[in-house]
Order: structure tokens, then sequence, then C-alpha cells
């Protein structure tokens, strides 16, 4: 079979049951004996009537007879024309029954298959795992129950198109079909999301382990398309059904499902075997997944706001926008555990432009030398019409592009760079800074720093807070200073918690900082009145012509 065509169904166990559906053709068969039975009586009489009839033709044509009885030659053209009629109902009748009979197998292959890989349907690989389970159960073998799903497919339809998609599918089910003993069920179950169902030797789970690993191996090779050549991973799940389990197959394909859904968690390309603990975590996420669409609409996501403190001086030069999730169920939740979901989900770009605008508010009320920073995730950096979005935002609350700064994680890197760079440098064309956060954690290299023109480098939290205890932490960071002094980028310290810190990285250069020995990330409210006592808020928002001007107004300083 030719990868990447729509294949001939692998429907494993499923031909067992092809003798079901032809109940519906009897009907047309009894037509069929009865036109045929027609045609059968009227040779007979032919045979009857015809001897005589003939046999009086021929004596009467040799001058020997009065030539055939006028009611036996009736009869012999009557039979003659019941002959021809039951012959062509008989031919006309077959035909009909082949074709009805070619449609219904096309609809029942249509209700148990899915069109476009021809391997088994959600539907009806449930019917015929029932079936594997109970012959299983009988032979006692153990069945696996193996849910597999395409990495990152989005990302493949979405740069290549949906018959690159088609046609990865395709290459999927192939190579599932080629890599599985003939035995086995293949079903495509939801977009990019296959189910397999083999049974095995219950006292040799090692050949489960060899199956998955070679089927991971065989997806992993490229598939030739039209412009070039596709490439994607896949995560398995696998649950191991014992004889004589209750488990049926909705819920062997959902534990698979759980396990699968950790392999994508460790790091994608990979299998797990069912734990059944990994049930628990599973259901957190889906409380996440809804309370994070619920909270959305709702406004339970609110920006909280962290210090920036210039180390020389002491002063505060500016505040991070930190995101928070009020939820109404979990209570307040930090961005580590929601923003990956988001991502996952595709909500971070409507949750992250509601926190900036609703920072851009706030920061509208702060002394206008304070600059605003915001995280974005490597996912907004991908959307061709962020800075532009952005853009509209800053002219919509009047703020000043040059208050703004976004920071952007070394994870960005790691995607497209130019991409990135021209993302960079329209933001920069506005006005506004862009930073590199959690410096030194992500790999970047010196030429890859050198092509993107940031505007400032975030030291990571995790070297600054040990930087006291760990000789290769006070190393790094004298490192990235050299780095950053080279590229004359100037920096922040991250997760400033102690004097004795703050007092050795002052030693080491000059630095931003910020940490909890400035304070803990507040609400706007908090970070209101902390301003307010430190004479940096003004009373009116200072009005700013035309943000894209990137000028603001003289601000009205609040006296404490
Ligand atoms: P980040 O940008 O590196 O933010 C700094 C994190 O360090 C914050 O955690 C902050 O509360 C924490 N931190 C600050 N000072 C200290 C300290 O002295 N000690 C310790 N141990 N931690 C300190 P948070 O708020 O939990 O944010 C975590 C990460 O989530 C952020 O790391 C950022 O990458 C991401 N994030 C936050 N808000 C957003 C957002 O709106 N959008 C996106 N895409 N990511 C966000
Ligand atoms: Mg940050
Ligand atoms: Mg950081």
């Amino acid at each position: 079979m030719s990868e990447g065509a729509p294949s001939t169904p692998h429907f494993g166990a499923a031909h067992g049951r092809a003798g079901r559906g032809l109940n519906p053709h009897l009907n047309s068969a009894s037509k069929d004996i009865v036109a045929l039975g027609v045609a059968f009586a009227a040779i007979i009489m032919f045979v009857g009537t015809g001897s005589s009839v003939l046999v009086s033709i021929a004596k009467s044509l040799s001058g020997q007879g009065v030539g055939p009885d006028k009611l036996l030659t009736n009869a012999l053209l009557l039979n003659i024309a019941l002959i021809i009629f039951g012959w062509r109902r008989y031919r006309e009748l077959t035909g009909e029954v082949a074709e009805r009979r070619k449609a219904e197998e096309q609809a029942r292959f249509l209700a148990e298959a899915d069109p476009l890989t021809g391997c088994l349907n959600r539907r009806s690989i449930n019917q015929a795992a029932d079936c594997m389970i109970a012959q299983a159960s009988e032979r006692g073998e153990a069945i696996a129950f193996i849910m597999l799903d395409l990495d990152k497919f989005k990302q493949i339809n979405d740069s290549h198109g949906h018959a690159a998609g088609d046609r990865l599918l395709c290459a999927t089910a192939s190579r599932l079909a080629a890599n599985l003993p003939s035995n086995a069920l293949i079903a495509r179950i939801g977009g990019d999301e296959f189910a397999c169902v083999v049974p095995f030797d219950p006292a040799r789970p090692g050949q489960i382990d060899q199956l998955i690993e070679g089927l991971i191996a065989a997806i992993a090779k490229p598939v030739d398309h039209v412009d070039g050549e596709l490439e994607t991973t896949i995560s398995a799940g696998v649950f191991r059904r014992d004889p004589g389990s209750a488990d049926d197959t909705q819920a062997a394909l959902h534990h698979a499902d759980v396990a699968m859904y950790q392999a994508k968690k460790r790091g994608r390309n990979r299998y797990c075997w069912f734990d059944p603990a990994m049930e628990s975590e599973l259901k957190f996420r889906a409380e996440l997944e809804s309370g994070i669409r619920r909270g959305l609409p709702a406004g339970e996501f609110v920006p909280f706001y962290q210090k920036q403190i210039d180390l020389e001086t002491g002063e505060v030069v500016g505040f991070e926008m930190l995101a928070r999730w009020h939820s109404e169920k979990l209570g307040m939740v930090n961005p580590e555990i929601f923003i990956p979901v988001a991502e996952d989900i595709g909500l971070i770009a409507p949750i992250s432009e509601s926190l900036i605008r609703q920072a851009l508010k706030d920061a509208r009320k702060w002394n206008p030398k304070l600059t605003l920073s915001v995280n974005i995730s490597p996912l907004q950096l991908r959307d061709p019409w962020f800075a532009q979005k952005l853009l509209k935002m800053l002219v919509e609350a009047n703020f000043a592009p040059s208050r703004l700064d976004i920071e952007v994680t070394e994870s960005c890197l790691h995607e497209n760079l130019g991409m990135v760079r021209s993302l960079i440098t329209s933001l920069q064309n506005q006005g506004v800074t862009v930073s590199l956060d959690d410096f030194g954690t992500g790999y970047s290299s010196l030429s890859q720093l050198r092509l993107l023109p940031f505007d400032r480098i975030k030291i990571d939290r995790s070297f600054v807070a040990s930087v006291l205890d760990s000789p290769e932490s006070a190393r790094i960071i004298e490192s990235i200073i050299s780095l950053g002094d080279g590229l004359g980028l100037p920096m922040t310290a991250e997760g400033i918690e102690s004097q004795e810190v703050l007092d050795r990285l002052r030693e080491l250069g000059n630095f931003k900082g910020q940490g909890f020995l400035y304070g803990k990330p507040q609400d706007a409210e908090v970070t209101a009145a902390e301003l307010a006592q430190l004479d940096l808020l003004l009373e009116q928002p200072a009005v700013v012509p035309g943000a894209a001007d990137a000028i603001a107004a003289e601000p009205q300083v609040r006296r404490a």
C-alpha cells in the first residue's frame, strides 16, 4: 500500500464481522429466484410444446401433414416470449442486487471506517475491541490498549496546509499497520489521535515495549510531500488489560489516554504505561482547562506588579507585570501552573492581551518615569500581527511606547530566528524595548544574541539565588556580565532575596534588580498605595498626545 494515499481498510479483527448485514438482500434474492423459475418453467414448456409443434412443421414442410395446431403454435410463441422476458428480468435483478450490495458495503465501510485513512473509527473500535476482549479472555491473553497522538500536528497543518496534514495522517496509519501484528485493531479516533488494540502473552509485556518503540521510530521517519519532507513524532500511552479484568474497552482506552497525556508532559516522542496516580493529575488538568475557559470572560486573570530597582541608587524604576489567576474554585493560581495550560488550549493570547490592557490602564496612573515590563509567550511571538495588536493597545490606552518593555524568554530563540528578529525590530520601531528574560537557562549562543537586537538581559533568578553558595553560579553571573558589557547590553538581576546577595551583586557590576528583598508581586491597588507613599502616583493620568509619537505629557505628581 502506498503511504499517504487513502488506504485499504485496516480492519483487523473487524473482518470477522463482515458476515453481518446480508438480510436486506433476501427479498431481492427471492425475486431473482422467481424470475429464474419463470424462465426455467417456460423452457420446460418450450421443450414439451416445441417438440410436437416443430415435428408438425417439419412434416407439413415435407408434405406429410397439415401443419402445426394453431393453439400449440401460440403456446410455443408465448413460451419463447416468457423465456426472453424471464431471462432479461433475471439479468436486471442480479445487476440491481449487485449494485445494492456494493452500496451497502460502502455505507458499512463509511460507518465503521475513517474515510481518510481507512482505519476503524471511534464507534467501530469499541465494538471490535469488545469482541477481542471476549476472545482474549477465553484464550488467557492480555490486551494492550495503545493511544497515540501526533506531536504538534496543528503546527504542520498551519504551516504546510491541510493536504500535508492529511498526508501525514495517512502515512501514520500505514506505518502503524505495517508495524503491528495482523490481528491488531487500528482506529483513528480524532483529528490526530489513533488507538491500537493488540493482544499479547501476559508473561511477555516486553513485546509491547518493543512494538511501541518500533512504532515511535517508524513514525519519526520523514514523509515525502510536494514541497519537501514532513516530519513529526508521536506520543503514546499504554494500558494493559489482563484476562478477567473488569475494564471494558471504553475504560481501557481512557486509561491509555491518561498515560498518553503523561508521555506528552514528559517531553513528547515517547510512551508511558498507565499508572493509577496519573488519573488524578489528569482530573486536575481538566479542572484547570475548564476553569481557564470560564475565568477569562469572568475577568479572573489579574495583573500583579513587582518593583524593579536601580541597585545603585535604590530607586524604583519600574514594575514587571506578573499574571495571577483568581480562580473561583482553586484560589490564587501562579502563572507557572496556568500559562502552559492556557498555551495548550490556545487561550494564552487573549489572556495576555486582557492582562496587558489592564496593566496599561494601571500604569497610566504611575509617574511616567516608571516603566512597565510584560512577559509574552513564545506562541505570541509567532503571531505576525502581534506588533500591530500591541500598538493598537498602546494607542487605545494612550500609553507612551517608550515606557513599555516586552520580556521574551530564551526558549523563543529556538523558534524561527528570522521571525523573532523581525518582530523584535518592529516592536523597537514603535519605541517599545525588548528584554531577554531568564538568561542563562536556555543555552542561547553568542551569535544568537548578536543577531537579535535585545535592549536588556535579565539574569535568571536561579543563578542570583545561589551566587553566595555556588562558585559556579558566581562564575556564570560574571561571564554574563562580561557578555552584556561586550554587547553593550544593560542587565537586570532577578530573584534578589537578601541583603548579602545584593551586596555581592553590587560588587560584581551595575544592575537593575528585582526580588523579594524589595517586595513580592502585589495587586494594582497595593502597588498604587505604595507609589502614593513614594510620591510616584499621578492624580490624573498623563495625557499622551498620540501614543505612537511616544511623547509623554508633563506628569502631575501627587505629593504624599
Ligand atoms: P519571570 O518573568 O522570570 O518572573 C519572575 C518570577 O520570579 C515571578 O514568578 C516572581 O514572583 C518570581 N520572583 C521574583 N522575585 C523573587 C525572589 O526574590 N525569589 C523567588 N524565589 N522568586 C521571585 P511568577 O509571578 O510566579 O511568574 C513566573 C513566571 O511566569 C514568570 O517568570 C514569567 O515567565 C511567567 N509569567 C508571568 N506572567 C506572565 C504573563 O502575563 N504572560 C506570560 N507569557 N508569562 C508570564
Ligand atoms: Mg519576566
Ligand atoms: Mg525571569
